[in-house]
C-alpha cells in the first residue's frame, strides 16, 4: 500500500472538501472516495442500504462505523483506486480513522489536509448551496443553473440537499465538533496534518494544497 498516494481531506460541511478532492483526483489520477456521495446515491436509488440510512442522513447524524468502514473497504478494491485515493468525508471519528489505519497499514495515509472554515461561513455557504443530483456539481442559489434547475455539465436536476437546511446544518456542525474535530490531533500526533484556509477562492486553496504536497515530496 505504501506506493499509493492516499490522502484524507477533512473539513466542516461546505468547507470545499468535495471540490478540492475532485481536483486532486483529476490532477493525480486518484479515486475519489466520498462516503456522503455513496450514501446519497444509495438513498436516491432506493436500495436497501439507502432506505436504511435515509433518516440518519436527513437528521444530520452519522451512520454506523461498521457500515461506512465496509463501504470504504469495498471502494478501495475498485480499479480506479490502484494509484491511491482521496478520502472525502471519511474518516469522521477516531474509530473510523483506526479502521482506516488497519485497512491501509502503516504509512498507508500519506497526508491529512484540513480545510478550515468558520461556522458563520459554513452556514452562509450551505444555505445557498445547490447540487446536481446526477454529477454532484455544486452551484450557488443565484447561479443560472440553480435558478433553472438544470446542471450545466450533465443536464441533471439541480436541487438543494435535504440536509442543507438551517436546523440540519446546525446539527451537522455539532456532530463535526464532537466526533470529527478530535481527528485533527489524531493526525497531528502522527505528523500527517496540514491546514489550509478554506475562506479563499477555489484556485487559491487548490494551489496551497498542491504546494503542501510538493513540500512534503508526495508528488
Ligand atoms: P457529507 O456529504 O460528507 O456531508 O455526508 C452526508 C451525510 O452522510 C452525513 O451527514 C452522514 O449522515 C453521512 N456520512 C457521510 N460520511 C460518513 C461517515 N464517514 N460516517 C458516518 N456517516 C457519514
Amino acid at each position: 500500500m505504501s506506493g499509493q498516494l492516499n490522502l484524507v481531506v477533512l473539513g466542516k460541511q461546505g468547507a470545499g472538501k468535495g471540490t478540492q478532492s475532485q481536483l486532486l483526483c483529476e490532477r493525480y489520477g486518484l479515486a475519489h472516495i466520498s462516503t456522503g456521495d455513496i450514501l446519497r446515491a444509495a438513498v436516491q436509488a432506493g436500495t436497501t442500504l439507502g432506505n436504511e440510512v435515509k433518516s440518519v442522513l436527513d437528521a444530520g447524524q452519522l451512520v454506523s462505523d461498521n457500515l461506512v468502514n465496509k463501504l470504504v473497504e469495498d471502494r478501495f478494491k475498485e480499479p480506479d483506486a490502484v494509484k491511491g485515493a482521496v478520502l472525502d468525508g471519511f474518516p469522521r471519528n477516531t474509530g473510523q480513522a483506526q479502521a482506516l489505519g488497519r485497512l491501509l497499514g502503516e504509512g498507508g495515509i500519506r497526508l491529512c489536509i484540513y480545510i478550515d472554515l468558520a461556522n458563520e461561513l459554513v452556514i452562509q455557504r450551505l444555505s445557498s448551496r445547490r447540487v446536481c443530483q446526477e454529477c454532484g456539481m455544486t452551484y450557488k442559489d443565484t447561479d443560472p443553473a440553480a435558478i433553472s434547475g438544470t446542471c450545466e455539465v450533465c443536464g441533471g436536476d439541480v436541487v438543494q440537499r435535504s440536509d442543507d437546511t438551517p436546523d440540519v446544518i446546525a446539527k451537522r456542525l455539532e456532530t463535526f465538533e464532537r466526533d470529527t474535530f478530535p481527528l485533527l490531533s489524531f493526525y497531528e500526533s502522527r505528523d500527517l496534518l496540514v491546514k489550509v484556509n478554506g475562506d479563499q477562492p477555489v484556485e487559491t486553496v487548490s494551489a496551497a494544497i498542491d504546494e503542501l504536497l510538493h513540500s512534503r515530496g508526495l508528488v
